[in-house]
């Protein structure tokens, strides 16, 4: 077995991300010696402690980093500022510092302020999760075939990104580094509309009249069940991303309504062939994903 790419690797934050990440590591050996785990309620560090999760448990993210040379952020994007701010002075020089947020342009500008002179940070996205949240809800395969995205930003040290680079591969993740502002506007179109869609369409059916919300509930189809699917993910992580990717949301936002309303007028004019031709965009849409293995 390779010899572990951080002695010891703090979490801070162990919800979905956080904890499949210590699983893979507690499975695999080859991440991190050792595993310190940070997160801010008592209820769920027992909950991790339960789980045998790791290594060194605490409520004080600052204690977690004390003799780290691997950090990984997983909070909600919101918090990631008050967290840096909080271990910033505790970072050894030399610390590659890390987070898997979903988005990158407010990472970048939270976190480096707090940063002293000789931390690597090098910001991180893997591209995989389930609607469920908290410890419990990770596992050790969660980011077997999926992407993980970095955004490093210019003057990076190249050891650094190789040696992050390794640990997400090591977690069977594919790599790939991307602009920052590139990767908010693809997620904010993948992602983050796709969600706002979804908590949306379960409000509007939500608004119904009592007599239609019971058969709403009582026959939902399968399309309805999958938003309700998405719909069910954590609220907190879901507004963080929201007011922290406002530019590119509102913007694929704005051009998905203009489609829509393309779509809503070819329907008044009966333009089928219009209609055809749309829903066959979106089987081809379906059909390439599932060759690209990402379905
Ligand atoms: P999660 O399961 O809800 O876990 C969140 C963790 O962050 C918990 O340890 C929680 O601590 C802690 N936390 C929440 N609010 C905090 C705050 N204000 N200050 C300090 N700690 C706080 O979340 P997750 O799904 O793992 O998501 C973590 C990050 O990964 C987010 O930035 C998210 O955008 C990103 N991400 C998520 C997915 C996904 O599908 N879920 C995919 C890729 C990336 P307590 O429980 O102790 O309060």
């Amino acid at each position: 077995m390779d010899t572990p790419l951080f002695k010891r690797l703090a979490l801070i934050g162990i919800g979905l991300i956080g904890s499949s990440i210590a699983r893979c590591a507690r499975a695999r050996g080859d991440l991190a010696g050792e595993i310190a785990i940070a997160t801010r309620r008592s209820e769920t560090l027992e909950e991790a402690r339960a789980l045998g999760l790791g290594d060194h448990y605490t409520t004080d993210p600052a204690e977690a980093v004390e003799g780290a040379d691997g950090v990984i952020l997983c909070v909600p994007v919101g918090a990631v500022g008050p967290i840096a701010r909080a271990i910033g002075p505790h970072l050894a020089p030399g610390t590659l510092l890390s987070d898997v947020g979903s988005t990158k342009q407010s990472v970048i500008r939270d976190v480096p302020p707090h940063l002293p002179a000789g931390v690597h940070f090098i910001p991180g996205h893997p591209l995989a999760g389930t609607e469920h949240s908290g410890p419990q809800a990770g596992f050790a395969s969660l980011f077997e075939g999926r992407y993980t995205l970095l955004t490093p930003l210019p003057g990076t040290d190249p050891a650094a990104l190789a040696r992050l680079k390794t640990f997400w591969e090591r977690t069977g993740s594919m790599v790939e580094l991307i602009d920052p502002g590139h990767h908010d506007r693809v997620l904010a179109i993948v992602s983050h509309v796709p969600h706002l869609i979804a908590f949306t369409i379960c409000g509007t059916a939500d608004d119904l009249e009592d007599e239609s919300r019971q058969e709403v509930l009582k026959f939902a189809a399968s399309g309805f069940r999958d938003f309700t699917r998405i719909a069910a993910s954590d609220p907190v992580m879901w507004r963080d991303i929201f007011l922290n990717n406002r530019e590119a949301l509102l913007e694929m936002l704005a051009r998905f309504i203009e489609d829509a309303q393309a779509m809503a007028r070819a329907v008044r004019w009966g333009d089928a062939a219009y209609i055809e031709d749309r829903i066959r965009r979106g089987r081809r849409i379906r059909q390439s994903l599932i060759a690209l293995r990402q379905a």
